[in-house]
């Protein structure tokens, strides 16, 4: 009991508030998707407005990664589109069945550590990195696996945010398979699991803005360990290299990594 103090963690107090003000719906089976679905358009407002206010906003153009090629009412329509699609078609009814079937989760009186939450959030997101690689991979190599569920996200070489979720069903069924059992699997706490769940949304928008701002993540994560935006970006154009969502060691492992790209071959001539 001296030490006792030691162990209280600096997210006690935020996690004491949610608990204590917000119990109903943090607990329903729901509140994962509410939280990813509204991040995923929150965290691409933004982007979309850069690309909507376009040359107006030089500054921001400076940033682009194709500076010649943007999105245009027709593209992002189809996203738009797409996403409802996926939403209606597979995460409603996942989520329905999941409100109906699953008991309201259990709230901890104790916070994660903050070391732990950190640890978490970044376990997590290896761990994808590494399932998501090979899903990746299998998906570029065997082309009835391509043209039957993968190409629809290679439809833009030049990606945007809402670029994202334009993915099919068997896609978006795995990648939201792994981000729920994830966190289990690695036992996190529950605030570890939903801040692992929007720090994952806001790499994968990241991933397909477009845009290689000074804080991106590959620019704020030193030694190039981080891929980011510009490396997801050469996948989109040059499909058979930069497999990995997030970190560059398993492209660069398997002989797959790539920092080319046609618009600074472009400046570069
Ligand atoms: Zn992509
Ligand atoms: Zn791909």
């Amino acid at each position: 009991a001296l030490f006792s103090f030691g162990e209280i963690s600096l997210l006690q107090p935020l996690w004491d508030n949610l608990r204590l003000n917000y119990r109903d719906y943090l607990r329903s089976p729901l509140f994962p998707v509410v939280l990813t679905v509204s991040s995923y358009f929150i965290i691409c407002l933004p982007f979309l407005v850069c690309d909507i206010m376009g040359d107006r906003w030089a500054w921001v153009q400076q940033f682009k990664l194709q500076p010649s090629r943007r999105p245009t009412a027709s593209t992002l329509l189809h996203c738009v589109g797409v996403t409802l699609h996926n939403h209606l078609l597979l995460v409603l009814p996942a989520s329905v069945a999941q409100w109906a079937w699953r008991p309201p989760v259990e709230l901890p009186d104790q916070a994660p550590s903050l070391f732990g939450l950190i640890a978490g959030v970044l376990g997590n997101l290896l761990l994808f990195d590494l399932q998501y690689f090979i899903w990746h991979l299998l998906h570029h190599r065997i082309r009835w696996l391509y043209v039957t569920f993968h190409a629809i996200h290679h439809k833009y070489s030049s990606p945007f945010a809402l670029a994202t979720q334009c993915l099919g069903g068997w896609e978006l069924v795995t990648v939201g398979f792994w981000t729920t059992l994830n966190p289990v699997v690695l036992r996190c706490h529950l605030l570890t699991t939903w801040v692992f769940m929007v720090v994952h949304v806001y790499v994968s928008v990241e991933d397909h803005c477009g845009y290689d701002f000074p804080w991106s993540s590959s620019r704020l994560i030193p030694f190039g360990i981080y891929g980011g935006p510009s490396k997801h970006d050469v996948h989109h154009q040059k499909p058979n290299t930069n497999f990995a969502p997030h970190f560059t060691h398993w492209d660069k492992i398997f002989g797959t990594h790539s920092d080319f790209s046609f618009s600074t071959a472009k400046a570069v001539s």
